[in-house]
């Protein structure tokens, strides 16, 4: 084990971080991105420093395949998109830099400052960088030309330990950020390390603290959760500690209005997980019908719907909006949402084919805005009243239904 160190106020040397080497962490440098490499390479010959940070390194540690590799370096935005040509500068309020090797965009962004506590976004340096990480287990830095894990703040002890301890004071952790709440419990399920009862218990107090977040970062972490392959433990934690209400009101007010709806719900999450660790690429309309298969069920009668015939057009076009407030805040793609309902019906007896020229226009799709529609389940229902009767006639093509079908569907 090698030390880094600094000085104190008064000049003496004190240890500031832990330097594990290779035969000490045991990362793989073969489980390291080929391209990954190549841009630490390149930001050091160029007189730069930069690591592997936060996901990767936590995941390479604790036995998981990373998902992606994000790079930190003290290089500035400008001078990393001059080195990379394949790259651009996103980000408004914190610039960071897009690194893009083919189908791969990788992450690089500049040492973040502490200066003004925790919140201000100018650059700084590795050591100030570490104290706005959120957790001790996201807080590692991976030099791959050395191999050496870099640990400021105990995190390599803690994955060991199987501890998920903020690097933040448990005070400001979440009031500066509520979706560190989220990330909280799903490094809990998806590492295996466990919060403190504080930790626990300080966020079933700032559930409250999701609601203004925006539609967007609450859709991100919910497709987080749905490819996790651990959505079962992260949506129960998640429930247990109000946030859920947060992430899928409609799904959580029907689960606390009904325990089969919840079980079943549950269930259909564990088959999800089955096909995400099967599959971790497969589409997301797949993954939709997993959530949606229950709350179709419970829309109408649909053996009776099916055998009355009735406006099987109109029917279709309410389910679709249904479904699409079902899984507010998430906004999904038309195509991918259709696929989802079509999908769950088959699966109880009823086949849809869709016109090539939909009926859900543009328009419709602009009023599906989350941001529009991101509103409690009390407010939500107030809003359908106001659903402007859709064009249903041309909704459907075909819809076929056989008595065994119907026969099939289970309520
Ligand atoms: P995953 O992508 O699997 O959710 P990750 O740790 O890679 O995990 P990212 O959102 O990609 O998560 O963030 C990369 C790193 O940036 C994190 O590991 C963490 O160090 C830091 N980070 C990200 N979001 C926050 C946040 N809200 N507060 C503090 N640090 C954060
Ligand atoms: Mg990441």
């Amino acid at each position: 084990m090698l030390y880094r160190y600094g000085k104190d106020e008064k000049g003496r040397p004190v240890k500031k971080a832990v330097v594990y080497t290779k035969d000490e962490h045991c990362i793989p440098l073969y489980k390291i991105d080929p391209d990954a490499l190549r841009i630490v390479q390149r930001l050091k010959d160029n007189g730069f420093t930069a690591y592997i940070v936060g996901g990767a390194v936590r995941d390479l540690l604790v036995g998981r395949a990373p998902k992606d590799f994000d790079i930190v370096t003290d290089a500035t935005p400008s001078k990393i998109k001059r080195i990379f040509r394949n790259s651009r500068i996103i980000g408004r309020r914190f610039r960071l830099v897009h690194v893009i090797f083919g189908l791969k965009i990788f992450e690089v962004s500049t040492f973040r400052s502490n200066a003004d506590g925790s919140v201000g976004n100018d650059f700084g340096t590795i050591d100030e960088d570490v104290l706005r990480r959120d957790f001790t287990i996201n807080a590692l830095y991976y030099d791959p030309l050395q191999e050496h894990v870099i640990d400021y703040v105990g995190g390599v002890r803690d994955i060991k330990k199987g501890l998920l301890r903020p690097v933040i004071s448990i005070d400001t952790i979440f009031v500066e950020d509520p979706v560190r709440m989220l990330r909280a419990i799903k490094y809990s399920s998806t590492t295996g390390c466990q919060m403190s009862w504080a930790l626990r218990h300080k966020i079933r107090n700032s559930a409250h603290l999701l609601g203004p977040v925006s539609p967007s970062r609450l859709t991100e972490e919910m497709h987080k959760i749905i490819n996790s392959g651990h959505s079962f433990e992260i949506v129960s934690e998640c429930l247990k500690t109000d946030l859920y209400m947060a992430l899928q009101p409609a799904a959580t007010a029907m689960m606390y209005a009904d325990r089969n709806f919840e079980t079943n719900y549950f269930q259909h999450l564990k088959e999800l997980d089955e096909l995400v660790s099967k599959d971790k690429d497969v589409r997301l309309g797949k993954k939709l019908v997993y959530l949606l298969k229950d709350f179709i069920l419970t829309l109408t009668d649909w053996q009776k719907e099916i055998l009355t015939e009735s406006s099987v057009g109109e029917l279709y076009v309410k389910t679709w909006t249904e479904c699409r407030n079902f899984v507010l805040p998430m906004n999904p793609q038309r195509t991918e949402l259709e696929f989802a309902i079509r999908t769950c019906l088959r699966e109880i007896g009823v086949s849809i084919r869709i016109p090539k020229k939909n009926v859900i226009t543009a328009k419709d799709e602009n009023e599906s805005k989350p941001e529009a529609a991101a509103v409690s389940p009390k407010k939500k229902s107030r809003k359908r009243k106001h659903h402007k009767p859709l064009d249903n006639k041309s909704t459907l093509r075909e819809i076929k239904n056989t008595a065994t079908d119907a026969e099939s569907i289970k309520r």
